[in-house]
């Protein structure tokens, strides 16, 4: 008799979304003629900036042609697109990133869904609430909690998000093996100081833990106080494994193109207490489980990095910060506590009511869908979640009419 991996049955069904479709659909079938805005979408709406348009296609035609034509590319990546991200998103910065250390993926999500598999099933891992639900449940598949009651699942340490620290977790007060973080973050928008980001490393080197750092909103950060990678932190390298992606950074959702950067002497340790350079089990699972992303799709990235791809994805990303800003400035000025939307395309706003409660009101009084902050962990509850990734005229709309339904 073949058996499951029956950790997936002590995973939550994705209430989130479904609920959502639900309500939303079922508004549509009583109000036929309500439009709706969606506010709730964590995808962006923008057409790819031109010089990657341009790249992909020049990349296409060399397929055309025995002389340019490329089979499976290297399998870390194509070097012309390493040496870029080295050169300008981190040793730019002060980040001492070598181009070996990346490694180009399809997704910042899978990445982060498949590092765990590098480390022991028993070690204990420590994961923000609120949070991008994909670091709780990978752990579930992979057996490292236990049953889930009451909004929490047994063996995680939960790092609670809340107003008093302004949605930065303090430090656990427990030993703990594995830390997930993401700054910018998704829901709460709340991006980490470099003195509070330092807590954390030196937190991961005294325990000898690792920290796995979500950096996907990274482009959003226009304070330049705020740390855009881990990597511009003294005693990073050691104890940290950063994750990015063009999917926000350039609107590559559809396209698929990511990378991680994992130091060489970045270090976990065997049973016996030997030291083992992480890289080198990344680059084992890799090249065992993953072909690479494609030459055009590679090449498209690469035109990010240029002169004209720079201020395209500049302008991409102001874009969507324009309509963050309204969002945050009137939902501040009807009275809502708001976190976010200043370097996250994310507002997060205390609703001072239940989350679906709110979202019913939105969704009732002003046709606005955005997503309840009960969907992203117990903290979440009583916040909402609105996005910026919509036309800058829907926003416009959305907020005129959130303007008349809650004053
Ligand atoms: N990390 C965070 C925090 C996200 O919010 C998302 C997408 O919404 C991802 C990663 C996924 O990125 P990708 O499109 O590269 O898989």
């Amino acid at each position: 008799m073949i058996k499951i991996n029956e950790n997936f049955l002590k995973l939550q069904s994705s209430y989130l979304f479904a609920e959502i479709k639900n309500r939303t659909t079922a508004f549509q079938k009583a109000y036929p003629d309500r439009e709706l805005i969606k506010l709730g979408i964590g995808d962006v709406t923008r057409p790819l900036p031109p010089a990657c348009i341009q790249a992909f296609h020049r990349a296409v035609d060399d397929m055309s042609d025995t002389k340019t034509f490329r089979g499976y590319g290297p399998e870390q990546g194509y070097k012309f697109l390493r040496e870029k991200i080295a050169e300008i998103d981190f040793r730019a910065r002060g980040a001492d990133v070598s181009p070996d250390e990346i490694f180009i993926s399809d997704g910042a999500k899978c990445d982060n869904g498949n590092i765990q598999e590098i480390f022991s099933r028993d070690i204990k891992v420590a994961i923000p609430d609120p949070v991008y639900p994909v670091y709780v449940d990978t752990n579930v598949m992979a057996g490292r909690t236990g049953s889930y009651h009451d909004g929490r699942y047994e063996r995680i340490v939960y790092l609670e998000g809340n107003r008093e620290n302004g949605f930065i977790p303090s430090l656990p007060a427990e030993k703990v093996d594995l830390i997930y973080l993401c700054f910018p973050n998704n829901p709460s928008g709340a991006a980490i100081s470099k003195s509070k980001l330092k807590e954390w490393v030196d937190f991961a080197r005294e325990n000898k833990a690792v920290i796995l750092y979500d950096a996907a909103y990274e482009s959003f950060i226009r304070n330049d106080e705020l740390p855009k990678s881990i990597f511009e932190i003294e005693g990073a390298r050691e104890v940290a494994i950063e994750f990015r992606s063009f999917s926000k950074t350039a609107g590559f959702t559809g396209i698929r193109c990511a990378f991680t950067v994992v130091p060489k002497s970045c270090v976990a340790y065997t049973g016996g207490g030997e030291k083992q350079p992480l890289h080198a089990l990344w680059y084992r699972r890799q090249s065992t489980k993953f072909n690479g992303v494609s030459y055009p799709v590679q090449r498209a990235a690469e035109a990010a990095y240029s002169e004209e791809g720079k201020a395209q994805t500049k302008a991409l990303i102001d874009y969507y910060l324009k309509n963050a800003a309204l969002i945050r400035r009137d939902m501040t000025a009807l009275g809502f506590d708001c976190i976010g939307g200043e370097n996250s395309p994310y507002i997060w706003i205390d609703g001072k009511s239940d989350s679906w409660e709110f979202f019913d009101r939105l969704l009732e009084k002003a046709g606005v869908v955005c997503t309840p902050g009960a969907g992203f962990g117990k903290c979440g509850e009583g916040y909402i979640r609105i996005s910026a990734f919509n036309n800058y005229e829907n926003v416009e709309k959305a907020m005129a009419r959130i303007r008349e339904a809650l004053q």
